[in-house]
């Protein structure tokens, strides 16, 4: 996570981390390269992979796409039985190569590299408290900051340095940590952000998301639990767990949004999740009409949920163009508009006389769903009912997931009735906060983008957390 002109700055990042320490003979690098792709969605900033020969660490990475940063030339150097690799998201501005991922160090023991996926709240005050004991900082994010703690401490052993650099960090964090030896996967007692166990022939694996191991041939053994550290050497694979309090707080966006539909989260199929919101949100929000339009790619699931539920066709009312990706747009409104209709256009003969319901999986300040609404309208269709497979987001997060201030979330500055005259759709339904937890058996989600009920104390919303800089748009 990074920080901006010296001040903590929040909101920014959400990242992908991928570890391997292979004993088969794998081409690690290139295993690693081909679950960064697959974790790409989770970050198009910067790209990077770190890997041990078991003497020394050496690494590649740099700004933009996993293809971008990496040739084959590049991937053919790198060589070594343990590796790690990260996508790192982050708004306009901040795309310094330094702050690239994974932060590899030289110390008085070896080498170290670690990846990280989250945000930490406290990052300012043990930053200072680091530079005021002597340390010197190459990068502006907080990560470093868990590198400087565990070097600190690293004269305890790795697992007992992590385990006390965890007593002093804040927030969410799911690391990938590698020495020249050893692979380690970390994650906060909140277990705010995903991290799981794979199997790779015998050489254990860990992903931000199942989906990873798809496509790398490995098997999803398990998520890495709230405040656990998984360690693999050529001992095998060890779990150790933090003592004191462990509160699971899973991220309920990463269902919602975030994760890929392929991925499995704690045992739970992301795209049989959002399908389910659909479902409750006919329930709770039925309407008479023709035609059910997904906003693609992130209302589908959600979208032939609502389809079966009401018995209305799902149909395709919107073309996506491929090419555009996870835009990143300038932070002003006009921009803002262009990337959605660069991204997305209506297919006039399907939706044309039609009531169409329009299912998106969330707003958050109402440009995408304003657009649409209107593209639709000069279409021909003749009502536009939205639906959204999820609450209204009133909250910012602290925790890694990139939302702006709330003076920005439309959710949380006008009532339903208002946003949807805003939006200009006919009727407007939000899946309730008990619609959205009913979708699950588990219980132990972070819901404070849409009730302010967060895990961990957040700074105060004011001067230090502003959103600056650009969106993408998924
Ligand atoms: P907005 O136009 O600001 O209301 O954004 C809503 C659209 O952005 C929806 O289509 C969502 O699928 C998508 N979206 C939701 N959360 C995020 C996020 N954190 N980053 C990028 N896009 C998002």
């Amino acid at each position: 996570m990074e920080r901006k002109n010296q001040q903590y700055n929040g909101l920014k990042e959400e990242c992908g981390v991928f570890g391997i320490y292979d004993i088969n003979g794998h081409d690690t690098a290139r295993i690693t390269y081909y679950a960064l792709h697959a974790l790409q969605h989770r970050g198009q900033e910067s790209a990077g992979i770190a890997i041990s020969n078991g003497k020394i660490i050496d690494y590649h990475k740099g700004n933009g796409l996993v293809t971008e940063v990496f040739n084959d030339k590049n991937i053919s150097e790198l060589r070594g039985r343990v590796a790690i690799g990260h996508v790192r998201y982050s708004t306009t501005g901040l795309n310094q190569i330094y702050n690239a991922q994974p932060i590899v160090v030289r110390y008085r023991n070896g080498y170290l590299a670690l990846a990280h996926n989250g945000n930490l709240v406290n990052a300012d005050e043990l930053r200072k408290e680091l530079e005021e004991s002597g340390s010197i900082f190459q990068t502006s994010t907080d990560t470093e900051i868990i590198v400087h703690l565990i070097a600190r401490y690293i004269t305890k052993g790795m697992v007992e340095a992590v385990k006390m650099a965890m007593q002093k960090i804040k927030g969410a964090y799911s690391l990938v940590i590698m020495t020249e030896k050893a692979l380690y996967a970390v994650k906060d007692p909140n277990g705010l952000r995903p991290l799981c166990i794979g199997l790779l022939d015998d050489s254990y694996c860990f992903a931000s998301e199942s989906c990873a191991f798809d496509v790398i041939g490995a098997r999803l053994i398990r998520e890495v639990s709230p405040g656990e550290i998984v360690e693999v050497s050529e001992d095998g694979i060890k779990s150790y767990a933090l003592e004191g309090q462990k509160k699971e707080a899973f991220c309920i966006f990463e269902y919602i949004y975030f994760s890929r539909p392929d991925s499995v989260i704690r045992g739970i199929s992301v795209y049989a999740v959002r399908r389910e919101m659909g479902r409750r949100l006919a329930m709770e929000y039925p309407v008479d009409a023709d035609l059910i339009v997904p906003v693609p790619d992130s209302g589908i699931p959600a979208a032939s949920g609502y389809s079966e539920v009401s018995g209305i066709p799902y149909g395709e009312g919107l073309v996506k163009n491929k090419y555009v990706g996870r835009t990143f747009i300038q932070p002003d409104q006009a921009h803002r508009e262009i990337a959605v209709r660069l991204k997305l256009n209506v297919l006039a003969e399907s939706i044309r006389g039609k009531r169409i319901v329009l299912v998106d999986d969330s707003i958050v300040r109402g440009t995408t769903s304003k657009r649409l609404v209107s593209m639709l309208r000069s279409a021909g269709a003749k009502e536009v009912h939205l639906r959204i497979s999820a609450p209204p987001v009133k909250f910012p997060c602290y925790f890694g997931i990139d939302t702006p201030s709330r003076k920005e979330l439309i959710g949380s500055k006008a009532s339903v009735e208002d946003i949807r005259k805003m939006i200009g759709a006919d009727s407007l339904g939000y899946l309730s906060i008990d619609g959205l937890l009913s979708c699950f058996d588990h219980v132990g989600f972070c819901t404070g983008c849409f009730d302010g009920n967060y895990p961990i104390k957040v700074p105060e919303e004011g001067s230090k957390f502003k959103f600056e800089a650009g969106v993408c748009y998924g």
